[in-house]
């Protein structure tokens, strides 16, 4: 039986390509696969790097399940298969994942070569709290899926990670303030290590005024402050966060489950004072 080879996630620039490590272009040139997500990004990365071209295998979010075990084979077999996307770390936001729990349930070896991920850049550019993060990547763009995950980032104590597309990002900031407030510290990290790169350090009322001036282009990092510490909520609190979704057009069963997770009070307590307060629920 031939030795068993392995997966290598390797990580690639996301935007300047001065960024790619001397080991990220080494591991390409040895490995016999490369799992890429387009296979002309990625061959464009490889010409200019002067690696010479391994067979590419395209892995993405519609192609990953079922290229899994063709991978696993090739490792098995003493292939050594890297994995790249088409910018910064596999898996975070990417395909990669699913090779790696695969790769790791059949017993085989798994390596990484780092390099940049847009969500670690802007949290240690944004000048928030790096101490403690959550990463939460894309929302969910809609349903209930995306009214928790809102109503969930708006009362996390630690500073929040989310990626963003742009035509997405005013609606995003929208959301955030209802759940929020206007408020909340807010840095928006846009086009890292690009020509156009810009760090908006701001309150999210101010970062949604900057998107009415000037379109939001270009790919996105939203790094948004923790809740505040303050344990107790008072009522008026409440009242004004269920006031906010209310005027936003929220029915009343969306704004009292928001309400509640964003400020940690139970249902019960934002429905009564929603009733005493005439909101009705
Ligand atoms: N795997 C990547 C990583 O490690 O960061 C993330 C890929 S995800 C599909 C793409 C999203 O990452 C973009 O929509 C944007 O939110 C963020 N992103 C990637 N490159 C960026 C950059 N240069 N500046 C700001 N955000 C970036």
């Amino acid at each position: 039986m031939s030795e068993p080879g392995r997966l290598v996630l390797v990580g690639t620039p996301i935007g300047n390509l001065g960024d790619m490590s001397p080991r990220a272009v080494e591991a390409l040139g040895c490995a016999d696969v490369v799992c890429c997500e387009d296979t002309r990004r990625t061959g464009r990365l490889l010409k200019h790097f002067d690696v010479r071209a391994p067979r590419l295998l395209v892995v993405n979010e519609h192609t990953e399940t079922s290229v899994t075990k063709e991978v696993v084979d090739l490792v098995a077999g003493g292939r050594v298969v890297a994995v790249v996307s088409d910018a910064g770390m596999p898996g975070i936001s990417d395909p990669g994942e699913r090779l790696v729990a695969a790769v790791l349930e059949a017993d085989l070896p798994v390596e990484v070569v780092p390099g940049p991920a847009a969500a670690v850049a802007a949290l240690v550019l944004s000048g928030l709290p790096a101490g403690r993060f959550v990463f939460e990547g894309f929302l969910p763009r809609k349903g209930s899926g995306r009214t928790e995950r809102l109503a969930a980032v708006a009362a996390e104590r630690r500073t929040v990670v989310l990626y963003e597309a742009p035509h997405r990002l005013a609606r995003t900031l929208d959301d955030l303030i209802r759940l929020c407030g206007p408020d909340r510290r807010v840095v928006l990290a846009r086009e890292l290590t690009k020509l156009h790169e810009e760090t908006i350090r701001t309150s999210l009322a101010e970062a949604r005024a900057v998107l009415d001036e000037q379109a939001p282009r270009g790919e996105y990092v939203v790094v948004l402050d923790g809740a505040p510490e303050s344990a107790e909520v008072n009522d008026d609190e409440i009242v004004e966060a269920i006031s906010r979704l209310r005027a936003a057009g929220a029915s009343n069963r969306d704004a009292a489950t928001e309400v509640a997770s964003a400020l940690g009070v139970s249902r019960r307590r934002v429905y009564e004072l929603a009733t005493t307060t005439g909101h009705g629920a």
